[in-house]
Parts: structure tokens; sequence; C-alpha cells
């Protein structure tokens, strides 16, 4: 049999199967065997309840309002480890994040939503304006640069054609300030030209733990905005 009419037969196999199916499957869910697997993985497993299989099953029976009024969403983790396990390969964090994104916004738990509307006005989670942005990084810059083998250190923001944008995780600003310096001089011995945006600096999106698609879009737009306005090929995302 020449090349082509393996080829033909190979492809005449996969249109059969596409006319008939083997299951009429109506969705990914309907493929769940109910075995197990993605609950033994999971970190979360018994906590309040909580079971991925559960979920899996309550979106398999039509007990959307069920799930998305309960806390079963919120307690995941959305480490993907479910997925990793499940021998169907169901998309198990996008039925979580679906669910998510179906519960009302005032009734999301915890800083998450406020979090993105906060990003969404000025630019990062915790509403620190660009001054106080500035003079924290720069200060912690002058501290680094006391060091000894650090003396010619200095943070640059804006520069455009640098080799990396370095956008940063709110915490980082906040009440963690050391762990700047790790990446910092990590950076400087490698000889990175690295820079970090002067506003919308925020590398943290909460709205994709809220399942909030259009503030997740707004946010990483202004990252892409950022590359393309300084010409910056690379980008370090901490999240
Ligand atoms: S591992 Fe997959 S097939 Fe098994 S119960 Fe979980 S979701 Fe269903
Ligand atoms: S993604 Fe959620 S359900 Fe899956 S293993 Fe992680 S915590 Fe469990």
């Amino acid at each position: 049999m020449s090349q082509a009419e393996v080829e033909a037969t190979t492809k005449d196999e996969f249109v059969i199967k596409e006319k008939a199916p083997l299951r009429p499957v109506q969705s990914p869910t309907d493929l769940c065997l109910g075995c197990g697997t993605c609950s033994a993985g999971c970190p979360m497993t018994g906590v309040e309840g909580f079971d991925p299989r559960r979920i899996v099953r309550m979106v398999l029976t039509g007990l959307d309002r069920e799930l998305i009024d309960s806390k079963l969403p919120w307690l995941c983790t959305m480490c993907a480890k479910c997925e990793y396990a499940c021998p169907m390969g169901i998309n198990i964090v996008n039925l979580v994040r679906t669910a998510r994104s179906m519960v009302e916004r005032s009734r999301v738990p915890g800083q998450i939503h406020k979090g993105v509307e906060m990003a969404l006005k000025t630019g990062n989670n915790l509403g620190l304006p660009t001054e106080d942005f500035v003079f924290i990084v720069e200060d912690v810059a002058e501290e680094m640069a006391e060091e000894e083998g650090f003396s010619d250190f200095r943070i640059q923001l804006d520069k455009k054609g640098a080799g990396l944008l370095h956008t940063l995780h709110n915490k980082l600003v906040n009440t963690q300030n050391e762990d700047l310096v790790h990446w910092w001089k990590i950076f400087h011995l490698a000889g990175e030209d690295f820079t970090i945006p002067r506003e919308n600096w925020e590398g943290v999106n909460w709205g994709l733990f809220s399942g909030d698609n259009e503030a997740m879009k707004t946010l990483v737009g202004r990252i892409v905005e950022h590359m393309d306005r300084l010409e910056i090929k690379n980008l370090m995302y901490p999240e």
C-alpha cells in the first residue's frame, strides 16, 4: 500500500468515527466515570464537603444553581491537579471558573472582586497612588545599592527597549519589599536589563480567579500595551 493510500485510509477511519460517535456525548462532563481520581489528588477534598468529583456530577446533572449558590467553587485553589490526574481529561478548573463567573459580583467572597475593581480603577490591587509606588521601589533600590557588590544598581521605570518588563505582585510592594531585592539581585548579577512600569504595574490578575473575563482582558491588555509602548519582548509575570 502506498503512503498516499495509507493516509487516505487513516483519514477515512477518522471520518467514520466522526459520523458515528462511539457515545452520544453532549458535553465533556458526560465523560466522567465517577472514578474519584480527581478527588484523590485534590488538596481540598474533604474541606467543608469539597470534592471535585461532586462538582463535575453537579454540572452533569444540571444542579447549576445549587453549585453557583454554594461555597464549593470558592474552595477550589485552581491548582489543576485534578485535571492532570483525570483519565478522561475533563476541564474541571474551567467548570469551577465558569461557576464563579455566574456568581453575583457582590457575593464574590473575600477581597478578590474588590481587588479587581481597585486594579481597574487605579492600576493595582492595593489602590496605591503612583507617587507612593515610585517612592517605595526607589527606596528599596537605594537600600540595595548600599550592599556590597550592588553599588551601581539603579531601578529604571518605563525604560524603552529594555530586555524585560517586570510586573509586580502587590504584596512585594506592600508588605514584602525584601522579596523585591531577591529578584533584583538575580537580574543585576545576570546582567538583565529590566524595567518596571510606573503605572498599571500590577502583575496579579484576580479577574482570573473571580471568573471576570472582561476585567481579566483589560488587565492583560495593559501589560500588552506596556510591551508595545516600550518595545519590550520579554515579560516577568509574578503569578
Ligand atoms: S477523575 Fe475525571 S472521570 Fe474520574 S471522577 Fe474525576 S472528573 Fe470524573
Ligand atoms: S483545581 Fe481545585 S478541584 Fe482541582 S485539584 Fe486543585 S483544588 Fe482540587
